[in-house]
């Protein structure tokens, strides 16, 4: 115990400008206890996007609940609104008073949209559809700390959202996460459960199953002075992106990274797309060259639709995912990288290029 947790959700918060904050362990508890507190139960459904790291899909099915999968649009890669309308109303029923999904027969009652790569996803219309069909909304936040959407921050759209500082995220606590929400009593009971659910400040009473899911002290001193650097890190992100973004501009089959004009990303995770046609290689050809190089790339995450760990969960049609996930490859962007190392992985992707 000590007074850096404190100190490190006030921060967030002040950051955020959002009414309250919980830390826990990491990002991926955060999620499974803003689920809870936001009245997710066994069997219900969350709406997540396909195209996102496995965390948020598996935290919906640590509490019992399944997640359904939406498709990403072309442009931002976020989860595509238009999709989820037709899921909506197409896949689902309103009663007046809940959504029955027609396919499971189970009650969907949120969705989690996972703001990927430092790029918020279209909140308007999404927070509409949640309003009209009475659905909690979750964010994950966890790749966009600092990103804004119109006027605000990513992680104050919502009803309650999630952020992670692993280590690779813009800011890092080694491994934590942390709840943000202006529902009062929902912070209260997220800071109960991620407390082992503690009902008397002397005796060992516990009226409910809780979770050791506490940020440490220690972790948390550390992200207070990480904060101190964040509006820096977000600025190096910026350039890196700037940097790439120019380098390719005018490389036939390179799509560069993408920024809504409503948004202000972090660009987190620089990622170029591929058309093996007009480029003359593909995207993994790309990646072992750079790896021969000695130069680290990624592929985006295999879309969850597809991944066998979530065979149970109903999913829509997904093309945009798919293909996304053929052609996406991310570049290193560390806040560390040097202008001459960013330059040699330039130099090795514009030589890959066979037309
Ligand atoms: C990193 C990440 C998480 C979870 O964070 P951890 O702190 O590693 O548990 C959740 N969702 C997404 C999209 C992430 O990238």
């Amino acid at each position: 115990m000590g007074s850096y947790v404190e100190r490190f959700e006030n921060s967030i918060a002040d950051f955020l400008g959002a009414k309250h904050t919980v830390a826990a362990v990491n990002g991926t508890s955060a999620i499974q206890i803003a689920l809870l507190v936001a009245g997710v139960q066994a069997n219900d459904e969350v709406i997540v996007s396909t195209l996102t790291f496995i965390a948020p899909a598996n935290a919906v099915r640590y509490i019992g609940a399944y997640p359904v999968f939406i498709d990403s649009e072309a442009e931002y890669y976020q989860m595509d609104i238009q999709k989820l309308a037709c899921f909506l109303t197409e896949d689902c029923t309103w009663n007046g008073m809940e959504l029955q999904n027609h396919h499971t027969g189970r009650r969907v009652k949120a969705i989690l949209p996972v703001h990927i790569l430092g790029h918020p996803v279209d909140m308007d219309p999404l927070m509409e559809l949640a309003a009209k069909y009475r659905l909690v909304v979750i964010e994950d936040a966890t790749e966009c700390l600092g990103a804004k959407y119109k006027k605000n921050m990513a992680g104050t759209i919502g009803d309650i959202a999630c952020f992670s500082f692993n280590g690779n995220k813009i800011i890092t606590t080694g491994g934590g996460g942390m709840i943000a929400t202006s529902n009062e009593t929902w912070a209260r009971k997220a800071k109960y459960l991620t407390t082992q659910a503690k009902d008397d400040p002397l005796e060992f009473i516990h009226n409910e199953i809780g979770y050791n899911f506490r940020l440490t002290n220690i972790q948390a001193a550390v992200g207070c002075a990480q904060m101190e650097v964040l509006a820096d890190y977000i600025a190096i992100k910026r350039r890196i992106a700037a940097t790439y973004n120019q380098a390719f501009s005018d490389i036939p089959g390179i799509q560069t990274m993408p920024e809504a004009p409503w948004v202000f990303s972090i660009y987190w995770m620089y990622t170029i797309l591929i058309d093996d046609k007009l480029f003359g290689v593909d995207s993994r050809y790309v990646l072992r060259r750079l790896q021969s190089d000695k130069i680290q790339s990624r592929p985006l995450w295999q879309p969850m639709h597809l991944s066998l760990a979530h065979h149970e969960a109903y999913a829509m049609d997904c093309p945009v995912a798919e293909c996304l996930n053929r052609t996406a490859l991310s570049l290193p962007c560390s806040v560390g990288l040097k202008d001459e190392e960013q330059q040699r992985v330039i130099d090795v992707v514009c030589s890959c290029a066979k037309h």
